[in-house]
This record gives structure tokens, sequence and C-alpha cells, in this order.
């Protein structure tokens, strides 16, 4: 069984071609400036040279064709026609509180996406452009949503409340939603594996260190609290999100800069974070090379950064009644062993220290806290493409 899964993005589509017999990826690639000058899709088969292909990409449905006529073409193809995939699996960022797993997609499913594009103008969107254009070029072929959002549907009510008046909610749905859940939800699975224990036995704080940030707590196999919010702009401080503000400043800033609610949304979403407090960039590689280099709001943007997640850590512990393992993943926690170092220096008093040797790895699944440490420290390269693919080879298997 053959599953295409894709990830679009407000200019991009990312995909992955599996084959579900071993899982193995037949071919991967990323469209790149939809809708933008010097748009590309650069496509990479398994065991054959990467192709690049210029084109003028004017929006996602071109892209998807483009995309299907790369993995058919004759040269850098990898399958004989576009029968062979069997199912087409979507990430889709934000599903609200209507679905706490993935689904086939259906009329009913793209209704409830359609109502959930005002909690997420900028992702549910091209979600939704990219699950119409596979309608449309492979008409017949299955396809299914895998959401953000799901994974954290778990959360108790007390976890995912705000302080607001109960109608809040009640009215326009405001609550923690969380994002990230395929890769919290595959990082502590592959935890479990690793510590050769039952999932349903484990607390493990998972900190997925991107460009986007979140931290989750998962009891028992199940997420009860996560950092990211109604929007993926709270909890930690971010790549060029703010995170977690007293929200009086919002006002304050308004009326003193004059600013429109979008002005504010985009200065808060696009030009804070460690970009904002560094001034450097927010790449982390950029900062953590100015922090060396003697630059001292680089160095604090770091410290900022390490010091949130250590909060939050602690938090989780004490949400969870204790932990059993914290895992590093995404960008930054699979490869910057100097901001693991960071984060954990302090959290002796959970039972647990980084082991400098083992810590000295990239992007690869491993333990990296000292021999015999109570709480497990772990790097795990996240795979949210593989559990888009699973998900939607279970969901499709009676149809296809
Ligand atoms: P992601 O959003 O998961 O693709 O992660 C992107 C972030 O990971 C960027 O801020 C990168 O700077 C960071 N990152 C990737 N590789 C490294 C590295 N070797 N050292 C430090 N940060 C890195």
């Amino acid at each position: 069984m053959k599953i295409l899964v894709v990830n679009c993005g407000s200019s991009s589509i990312k995909y992955q071609l599996f084959d579900m017999t071993d899982e193995s990826v037949l071919a991967k690639g990323l469209v790149e400036r939809i809708g933008i000058e010097g748009s590309v899709l650069t496509h990479q088969p398994a065991g054959k040279p990467k192709a690049v292909i210029n084109a003028d990409i004017k929006n996602h449905s071109i892209g998807i064709k483009l995309v299907l006529e790369a993995l058919t073409d004759a040269n850098h193809g990898v399958i004989g026609s576009m029968k062979e995939i069997a199912a087409v699996g979507h990430r889709v960022v934000h599903a609200g509180e209507k679905f706490a797993d993935s689904v086939l997609i259906t009329p009913e499913v793209m209704k409830a996406l359609d109502e959930c594009i005002e909690m997420a103008p900028l992702h549910n969107p091209p979600n939704i452009l990219g699950i119409e254009a596979c309608a449309e070029l492979i008409p017949g072929v299955p396809q299914t949503g895998v959401f953000d959002t799901a994974f954290h549907q778990t959360m108790p009510k007390h976890a995912f409340l705000y302080g607001l008046p109960y109608e809040a909610y009640e009215k326009y749905g405001l609550r923690r939603y969380g994002f990230h859940g395929t890769s919290h939800k595959y990082v502590s699975q592959r935890a479990a594996e690793l510590m050769d224990e039952q999932l349903t036995n484990l607390r493990i704080i998972t900190c997925h260190l991107g460009n986007g940030a979140s931290i989750a707590a998962v009891k028992f196999g199940k997420s009860v609290d996560t950092s990211m919010g109604f929007t993926p702009l709270e909890g930690l401080v971010m790549g060029t999100r703010c995170g977690e503000i007293d929200p009086a400043i919002i006002p304050y800033l308004m009326k003193k800069e004059g600013m429109t609610p979008d002005q504010i949304d985009s200065y808060l979403n696009k030009k804070s974070g460690v970009l904002g407090v560094s001034g450097v960039s927010s790449d982390f590689r950029d900062i953590e090379e100015a922090a060396v280099a003697g630059n001292d709001r680089a160095q604090l943007a770091l410290e900022m950064f390490a010091y949130k997640v250590r909060k939050y850590i602690g938090s989780y512990a004490a949400a969870m009644g204790g932990a059993d393992a914290i895992v590093f993943t995404a960008g930054l926690g699979e490869n910057s062993a100097s901001m693991r170092d960071k984060i954990c220096n302090g959290l002796e008093f959970l039972g647990t220290r980084i082991d400098p040797v083992k810590n000295n790895v990239r992007g690869k699944a491993q333990e990296i806290s000292v021999d015999g440490a109570k709480v497990k420290i772990f790097i795990i390269p996240t795979n949210e493409e593989l559990v888009i693919a699973r998900d939607t080879k279970t969901i499709c298997a009676g149809l296809v």
C-alpha cells in the first residue's frame, strides 16, 4: 500500500510517498514559493539524484499536480502511475474540539474544517486547498486528515480552560487546544519503546523545540497539558513568537503605538521571540554563533529560552505527580547539545542529569542522561509524516 503524505503551508507543500509494506520512503520533496516569483519543486526520489523543477506555481492545485507528475516521471519518478497511490494523508493544523483522532475526509469533515478557519486563519486554508486539489487530481482516492490538535483533546477541563468568563468558552470556543500533537504522540511512543516499558505506565515530558516550540505532559499515554493554547502563539518564547506574556501588554501597546489588531498580531507572531530579544535572527544557529562571538542580547535570548523550557518541565512534573522521562525533539531539540545542556542544568532536583558525552550527538534517537538517572532524558527525532502515513493506513485499510 503506497500512501502520499501532504503538508500544505501558506506558500509551500511538503510531501513524502511511503511504501507501507515496510514503511520506507520512496520519495519526498518540497514545493516552495507558491504564488510568489521563483517558485520551485525540489523532488528527492530514494536512491536517485534530486530533481529541481522551476515552474510558475500559481496555487496549491498546480503544486500538487507537479508533485504527482514528479512521482510518476519517467526519469525521477518512483511509481508507474498515479493509480498506485492508495490513499493520501494530510496534516491539518486545527480541528478545534471536533476531532480527537485522525479521520477519513468526507463532505461533513470539510465543513467542520471550514468552521475552524477562524481559529487558524493562516494554517487551515492551505490544508483545505491541498485536500481539494488531491480530490480534483486523483478523484476517488481516499484522503484523511491528521490533526495537530487531536492528541491534546484528552486534556482535562481544568487544564484547557482559561480564567475568562465561562461564556467565552461556550460562545467562541476560547480554550487551550495545543499543537504539534502528532509529534508529541510519536516521540512519547518512541520513548516508551526505548525504555522497554508500556506507555500507559509512564509520565513523559515531550519538548518539541523548533522554530515553533511546545511542551506536553503525556501521562500514561495521554496529553494532560501542553504549552501552546488557543493558537500556536502561547507558551515558550519561540523563533519569532512571544509566547506567554501579560495580556494587559496588548491593549497597552496598541494604545501607545497606535497599532491595529492585525499589526499587534504580526508584532507578537513575527517580530518577537528570540528574534525580537536578540535582534540577531530567529534561527537558533545564528543566535548561538552570535552569543559565542560575545553578543550579549543573543546570549540573553538563549538564557530566556532555556529558562522557560526548564520552568515548563518543572511545572509538568508537578502536574503529573512526577516524571519518568524528558524527550527533546525538532530542529533545536534534536541538534543543539548546548541548548539541551542549558535546559537540563538545574533539573537535578527531579533526579536527573545530562551526560555530556552522550549528549554530544545530533539527530539520533538515544538516551542522554547519566547511567541510573531516575528520570531518563532522550533525544528522539520526530517523524510526523510517518504517524500520518500510519493513521491513513489504518483508516483506509478497509477501503482500498
Ligand atoms: P524546525 O522548526 O523543527 O525545523 O526547527 C528549526 C529550528 O531548529 C531553527 O531555529 C534552527 O536554528 C534550529 N536548528 C536546526 N539545527 C540546529 C543546530 N545544529 N544547532 C542549533 N539549532 C539548530
